[in-house]
């Protein structure tokens, strides 16, 4: 298995649209690391450019040190696996695994040792003779992902494989491909747009917005950790809160007030420390809460909130129900043993040790 680096990577397709703007990444041996973020932010440009699907207008890219800018695709040592499976239809489920290493001038007796080993890893062994268009979508996508295991590659890169299943059939594979990882201890970077995919599987995600990465880091870091807005609104579902303030000083205490002036909190009561810079600026800052921290009882340093109900979705477990604060609306994930109306006015307290804070303007974490 392998390391990758991406050193500086860029991507113009056209001259001034840059679709991937300098990114750095160091994908460690056996790491699986996910690149997340909405359509249209460079995500796979930059898979494509590590397969060698596309060319790199600058910057440098190393698999297992060595460089790999001009090295094709073939020689690199990788295996993709596609949204669209990509099998050959006409051809069996073991022509299609057979077909790579057939190429490679592999002898017949090591293919077919290959192809039965890991159609056991995969519950292959009753498809082999069936050709794809008489298989479900996940049998297909498992297929795919056997063909790309018998070549044995350094890498496994993997692009939105199972935007295509239905949601059931996306949690099964989501498991099965957590499996396969610790299995083969493979170098895998997998593109997704969807966060819960992202948080499952990645050891490491890295998250692309506009063509540049905003935060490479653990799931658990990005989020608690977000180093801004973006990162903090993108991983987490329903999205973290934003509220539009500043940070007032009375009596030597620093509290945080909303826009409406009619919310205030109590900042020394916060696990963290702010710049003074923020202080009786009215350059504002944006207090970040995610809807978990928005409780009905009352945690050591809560402070109470009334607020009216909007709307509410049951989800049996737990129901999220959204609020209007000032006019704005705030959504928070609440038990579901108590029963709620729409219009209700409510008591709920947010936790002042979980609140996050930014800078409006740069939208970078501050607190
Ligand atoms: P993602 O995978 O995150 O959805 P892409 O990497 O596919 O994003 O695209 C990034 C940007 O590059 C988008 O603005 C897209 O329109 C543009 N782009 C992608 N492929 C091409 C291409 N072949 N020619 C021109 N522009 C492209």
């Amino acid at each position: 298995m392998a390391k990758v680096v991406i050193e500086n990577i860029v991507k113009e397709y056209d001259k001034g649209q840059v679709a991937v703007n300098n990114v750095n990444l160091t994908i460690n041996d056996k790491e699986f690391v996910v690149l997340v973020g909405p359509s249209g932010c460079g995500k796979s440009t930059t898979l494509r450019m590590v397969a060698g699907l596309e060319s790199i207008t600058s910057g440098n890219l190393y698999i297992d040190d060595l460089k790999v800018n001009n090295v094709a695709p073939k020689d690199r040592g990788i295996a993709m696996v596609f949204q669209n499976y990509a099998l050959y239809p006409h051809m069996t489920v073991y022509q299609n695994m057979a077909f790579g290493l057939k190429i490679k001038k592999v002898p017949k007796a090591e293919i077919h040792k290959k192809i039965i080993e890991t159609a056991k890893t995969l519950e292959l062994e009753d498809l082999l003779d069936k050709k794809p268009g008489h298989m479900s979508g996940g049998q297909r996508q498992r297929v795919a992902i056997g063909r790309a295991i018998v070549r044995k590659p350094k890498v496994f890169l993997f692009d939105e494989p199972l935007s295509n299943l239905d949601a059931k059939l996306r949690g099964q594979m989501r498991v099965e491909i957590a499996k396969l990882h610790q299995k083969l201890e493979a170098t895998i970077i997998y593109v997704t747009h969807d966060q819960v995919e992202a948080m499952t599987l990645g050891n490491r995600i890295a998250v692309l917005n506009k063509g540049c990465l905003e935060q490479f880091d653990t799931p658990m870091n990005l989020y608690n950790n977000p180093v801004n807005m973006f990162v903090a609104g993108f991983i987490g579902s329903p999205p973290m809160n934003f509220i539009a303030g500043k940070i007032i000083v009375e009596d030597d205490k620093r509290y945080f007030v909303n826009d409406a002036g009619n919310v205030k909190f109590d900042l020394n009561r916060t696990l963290f420390s702010i710049p003074k810079e923020y202080d009786n600026d009215n350059d504002n800052v944006t207090l970040g809460i995610r809807p978990e921290d928005i409780t009905i009882s009352k945690p050591e340093n809560g402070v109470s909130v009334e607020v009216s109900i909007e709307t509410i979705e049951l989800l049996g477990n737990e129901q999220l129900v959204a609020f209007t604060l000032n006019n704005k609306t705030l959504i928070c994930r609440l038990p579901s043993n108590e029963q709620y109306l729409a219009q209700q006015k409510l008591m709920l307290y947010i936790d002042l040790e979980r609140i996050l804070l930014f800078d409006s303007n740069t939208e970078k974490r501050v607190g």
